[in-house]
């Protein structure tokens, strides 16, 4: 394992395997999590610590390749480059309460979801727990703003690299790391049941968020692969059952397409089968991608879905669209960048 995907214990552990004593393995986290670029920064450790450690644990700081900024709104996209040569999308938004930032936790996706841009090559491989904590690392320090908040929706499904994930939510939650909250961290999924309620019985106090997408399984069936394994019903129950275990309301994420999902007795179905269950909704006009036939709704098409949804008692809001000008809706740098090496 990387030295930057250790906990402070585990490189406790390690450091006293190496007869180092404990108070060393919290310098070299410190500077770790600060995103030093190498063991000759680290001066307050003796040169042949430093020589040990670069042998045995070299760091590598991901390379910007690519970086936008929008000028509508100052959204920041990255393309950050990994050891291996893969890349990943990292995007900064500037909201009234902080710096947000859009992770990635693959490289790539296997959900098949038939609107978005991250799946269309397949799923290439998962993210270290390092790789993670990188991107919000790298990017404050390349933007220069200080990032408060995360969102895991960038590329990749997070549920299906569970174990990684959790270890990155420790270490940038860690005081002598990035320290952020976890109240301030969102994670998004399509819907693995399985995971969800795996992730519930560990009463984290963060967002759960889940890309529904559709009231119901006629329609979820024909854009999101995963609903033949975990149909909606299934979903919200799981998603009940995470309420119980961690009194956290349920944000439910919703594209809107065109003819697809966007009318009035959607809204309602939707409604029938969410009784009972605290949710908020993020409306969330489509994004066009190049490859797909799918299109955004109408302005109006929204605004009467999200009147039908308050009306019934459910809050709704429309995500602003942010970064229009950069293609900064996920996957969509990361697959022409592709285009163009090949
Ligand atoms: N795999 C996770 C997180 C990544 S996608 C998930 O499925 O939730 C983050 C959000 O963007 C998801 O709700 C996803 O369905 C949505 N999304 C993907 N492509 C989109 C597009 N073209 N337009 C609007 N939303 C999109």
């Amino acid at each position: 394992m990387k030295l930057k995907s250790m906990t402070l214990e585990e490189m406790g552990a390690l450091f006293k395997e190496l007869r180092q004593p404990a108070f060393r393995a919290k310098q070299v986290y410190t500077w770790l999590h600060k995103g030093a670029r190498s063991y000759e920064e680290m001066t307050n450790l003796p040169k042949d610590l430093r020589a040990v450690l670069e042998e045995k644990y070299p760091i590598y700081a991901p390379v910007a390749v690519r970086r936008q900024e929008s000028k509508l709104d100052g959204t920041r996209k990255y393309l950050w480059q990994l050891e291996d040569g893969n890349c990943v999308e990292t995007v900064l938004m500037r909201y009234h309460y902080g710096n947000s930032v859009c992770i990635s936790s693959e490289v790539g996706c296997r959900m098949g979801c038939a609107f978005c841009a991250s799946t269309l090559g397949g799923l290439v491989r998962k993210l270290q727990p390092h790789e993670m904590l990188d991107q919000v690392l790298f990017t404050q320090l390349d933007s220069g703003l200080p990032i408060s908040h995360i969102v895991l929706m960038g590329i990749g499904e997070p549920l299906d690299n569970m174990e990684n994930v959790l270890r990155f939510l420790e270490l940038v939650n860690s005081k002598e790391g990035m320290n952020i909250s976890l109240r301030h961290i969102s994670l998004s999924t399509c819907g693995l049941v399985p995971k969800i309620d795996e992730l519930a019985q560990k009463k984290l106090q963060l967002t759960l968020s889940v890309s529904l997408h559709a009231p119901n399984d006629e329609i979820r069936n024909t854009i999101m692969p995963v609903n033949r394994a975990y149909p909606v019903e299934e979903l919200l129950a799981a998603c009940r059952r995470y309420y119980q275990a961690t009194n956290r309301r349920i944000s439910f994420e919703y594209a809107m397409i065109n003819g697809v999902n966007d009318g009035p007795e959607h809204a309602k179905e939707l409604l029938r089968r969410l009784k009972g269950l605290p949710a908020h909704f993020n409306l969330i006009p489509l994004n066009h991608v190049e490859e797909s036939p799918l299109k955004p709704s109408t302005k109006a098409a929204v605004a009467r879905f999200q009147k039908i949804l308050e009306d019934g008692g459910v809050t709704a809001t429309v995500r602003r669209t942010l970064g229009g000008d950069i293609d900064a809706s996920c996957g969509q740098l990361r697959r022409k960048h592709t285009k163009e090496n090949q």
